[in-house]
């Protein structure tokens, strides 16, 4: 039995003042996580606020990246080690916009997906999709490789654990959402993909999400999919009302 998950993903988005308010407006009104587990995710320096503003603890709280090292001299970068310290969840690791804007490849991925793990958190593992790719019917080898890739020297144990999101890059922040068949047929093939790398059981277990332009209009169909156990959304995340009905999607 997979747990849906409704995660949210800030980006570079909030003030510690407004991280406050959606706290104090959503972490009561989220469901009981063994029904429906809801994360957001959230810049590191707003972390610390998110945390102390979740009295239930009911929803999870999420980094958007971290580095590969757990400590050391790396300017800037964040420590896995200290967000573990922090009680956070889950880290999304290879979002489409890291990948495009900060240069990171399979094989930064693979070392960020290790030190999460490392430190007994939980990575969301995003896989990107262009519309040039998809045209040309390349998808396949592209789902293939960035799911290898990444979780290359990683165990059949911490794989059952993990969480992927297929993330169409031309259906994020542009409003035109992938159909639900789109979707499905994605996390059809990254499930069949850790099935291939590790085994049915093992694909079974794990959880896929669909990311881009979700929103409450479209997640029911999206969540009828059998392949697609939740979502990633980022705009329709800022706003705690329109979040919470993410949530209550049923
Ligand atoms: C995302 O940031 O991962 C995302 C899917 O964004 P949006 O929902 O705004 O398309």
């Amino acid at each position: 039995m997979r747990i849906p998950l409704i995660a949210g993903n800030w980006k570079m988005n909030k003030t510690i003042d407004e991280a406050k308010a959606f706290m104090q407006a959503v972490s009561e009104q989220v469901t009981d996580p063994a029904d429906v587990e809801t994360a957001i995710a959230a810049p590191a320096l707003l972390l610390s606020t998110m945390l102390a503003n979740n009295p239930g603890q009911k929803l999870r709280i999420a980094a958007e990246d971290c580095y590969w090292e757990d400590a050391g001299a790396f300017t800037g970068e964040t420590s896995p080690q200290a967000l573990a310290a922090m009680k956070i969840t889950y880290v999304i690791v290879g979002h489409s916009e890291r990948r495009a804007y900060f240069n990171e490849t399979d094989d930064t991925i693979n070392r960020k997906v290790h030190a999460v793990y490392r430190n007994q958190m939980t990575p969301i593992l995003c896989c990107d999709e262009t519309m040039g790719r998809l045209e040309a019917g390349e998808k396949i080898h592209w789902v293939v490789s960035q799911v290898t890739g990444a979780l290359k020297g990683i165990t059949e144990e911490q794989a059952r654990q993990l969480i992927i999101a297929y993330e169409p890059s031309w259906a994020i922040g542009s409003g035109k959402s992938a159909s639900a068949e789109q979707a499905e047929e994605g996390c059809y093939l990254i499930r069949q993909t850790v099935a291939d790398l590790y085994s049915d059981d093992v694909a079974n277990e794990m959880r896929v999400l669909y990311g881009g332009s979700v929103n409450p209009e479209n997640i029911d169909s999206i969540m009828a999919k059998p392949n697609i156990d939740g979502v990633l959304a980022g705009g329709a995340s800022l706003n705690a009302e329109t979040y919470l009905q993410l949530v209550h999607y049923q």
